[in-house]
């Protein structure tokens, strides 16, 4: 249960946060207009913010891994089996709906088709990957080959030189067959590609990592107690280091929206992208307010607005700081304290579904590919649209949980229909913007995936409270 004292400092901490947003857009719009900053000056000008980004990203380790490994152990293999599949049947099917839901708006409002075309500035440079290289790299950073290594550093092709796209455009569906041809071709003239690391947790690696292991703890018996009990204190511990950093989010996220505030350098660009903005932020809208809520009542009925409200920190944050990474912490908090989600639900729900489960990402994919197809003039057939959908949404369970990762994996979708990987730079200069709103439907996503499977689970969950010998808050 939660008193009165707790609730009242859950809410002032939002309306901490919230008021440090307008403030932070306010002081951004003041230093703009009356402080001549230099290029440098306005790197100091962030710190506060930086600050904040560092504390969360360090607690992101011990707690994807403590919550992990003891979700998986708690559970016995048949009851997380059949957890872990609702899980994935959410996330699968909320990701396709999202998908169609972009492509039927970008393909009524038509956001690539006006006068907008001729004033895009088309200058910048091919990101250095292609399809199947992004798709290897997935499967490769689920098997790290070094465990401490996957906790700094993640596996990521890259090329010596540019290569055009592999996938030719005129099959109707080109994904499999060229895919695979493009395969052989990779292992065949692999030495044209420079594996490396390159920063950034391998999340993907310690995930399929902490499921085996906590598997295998969960069925040692006495001797995996111990570190069982191990996982579950440092998950504690962490929690409580992630509520102390929470109290700092308010100045954190002031300094983060000035500095970003004074650092914007073209407005302009916001005017002829209009429509494609609102195309992109009316659908995570439709997403967040009509089907995660439907979906939600008809499985949970219950009002799924409390349920939103409930986790309104964690979409603040995932807002402000556009990764749902490093909002995890604070989504754990409010999914557990707020909507009183099982620890047993969202210890195995929301590390993997920020991992995989991006909703906002894939609606977001769809229709900036349709965007930039309809600015090429390049007519879709169905078969290109039904690629469309399955790389999206590919797309976006390849995209790791951190700033601007979609547009990194946009190249898998263009070049799957054979638009030019390089036109992704069309659309770099908003990305800052909608990735935050993307960010936080993904973040929304990930806590209604953990409501929806915690009541189909219901009977395995109290099948088990009346099993176990030991008490239910704690279930080691
Ligand atoms: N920033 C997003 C996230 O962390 C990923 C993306 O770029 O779409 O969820």
């Amino acid at each position: 249960g939660m008193n009165f004292k707790g609730l009242l400092k859950k809410n002032w901490l939002l309306i901490a946060t919230i008021l440090s947003v307008l403030l932070g857009i306010g002081l951004g719009f003041l230093v703009r207009e009356y402080a001549s900053f230099s290029q440098l000056d306005k790197q100091y000008f962030g710190f506060p913010g930086e600050i904040l980004m560092r504390m969360l990203k360090l607690v992101i380790l011990p707690l994807i891994i403590s919550s992990m490994i003891t979700g998986i152990a708690a559970l016995d293999s048949e009851v997380s089996g059949k957890i872990g599949l609702r899980a994935v049947i959410y996330y699968f099917s909320t990701t396709i709906i999202a998908v169609i839901l972009g492509i039927i708006l970008v393909m009524t409002i038509k956001p690539g088709i006006s006068q907008t075309a001729e004033h895009i500035d088309r200058e910048g440079t091919t990101p250095n990957v292609t399809t199947v290289d992004t798709l290897l790299d997935l499967l490769r950073n689920m098997f790290p080959e070094n465990l401490v290594q996957a906790c700094f550093q993640q596996y990521k092709t890259k090329r010596k030189e540019l290569e055009p796209p592999k996938v030719s455009i005129n099959t109707t569906f080109p994904s499999l067959i060229n895919i695979s041809i493009a395969v052989v071709e990779n292992i065949t003239k692999d030495y044209k590609i420079t594996g490396s690391y390159s920063d950034g947790i391998n999340v993907l690696g310690l995930i399929v990592f902490c499921v085996a292991f906590g598997l295998v703890i969960g069925k040692m018996g006495e001797k995996g107690r111990i570190l069982l009990e191990f996982f579950d204190a440092l998950n504690e511990a962490t929690m409580k280091l992630v509520q102390i950093i929470m109290c700092y989010m308010p100045v954190g996220i002031l300094f983060l929206i000035a500095a970003k505030i004074t650092e914007v350098e073209d407005w302009e660009i916001f005017r002829k992208m209009g429509l494609y903005m609102v195309t992109v932020l009316s659908g995570l809208a439709v997403h967040a307010i009509v089907v995660l809520p439907l979906i939600y009542f008809v499985i949970v009925r219950k009002n799924p607005f409390t349920f939103t409200l409930g986790m309104a920190q964690a979409l603040v944050t995932a807002l402000m700081i556009s990764s749902s990474s490093a909002t995890l912490p604070v989504t754990f908090r409010c999914a557990e304290e707020n909507n009183h989600i099982d620890k047993r639900i969202t210890r195995f729900v929301l590390p993997v579904g920020a991992t995989i489960n991006m909703d906002g990402t894939a609606l977001y994919e769809a229709v900036a590919a349709i965007f930039i197809a309809q600015l090429n003039d390049y007519e879709l057939d169905v078969g290109q649209i039904v690629t469309i959908s399955i790389t999206a949404t590919v797309a976006s369970v390849g995209a790791a949980g951190v700033p601007n990762a979609g547009l990194v994996t946009m190249v898998i979708v263009l070049t799957a229909v054979g638009l030019p990987a390089s036109d992704v730079t069309l659309i770099v200069a908003v990305d800052w913007l909608l990735d935050r709103f993307r960010t936080m439907i993904n973040v929304l996503g990930d806590a209604y995936g953990a409501g929806i499977v915690q009541k189909l689970s219901k009977k395995e969950l109290e099948r088990m409270d009346l099993m176990s010998d030991v008490d239910v808050a704690n279930p080691f």
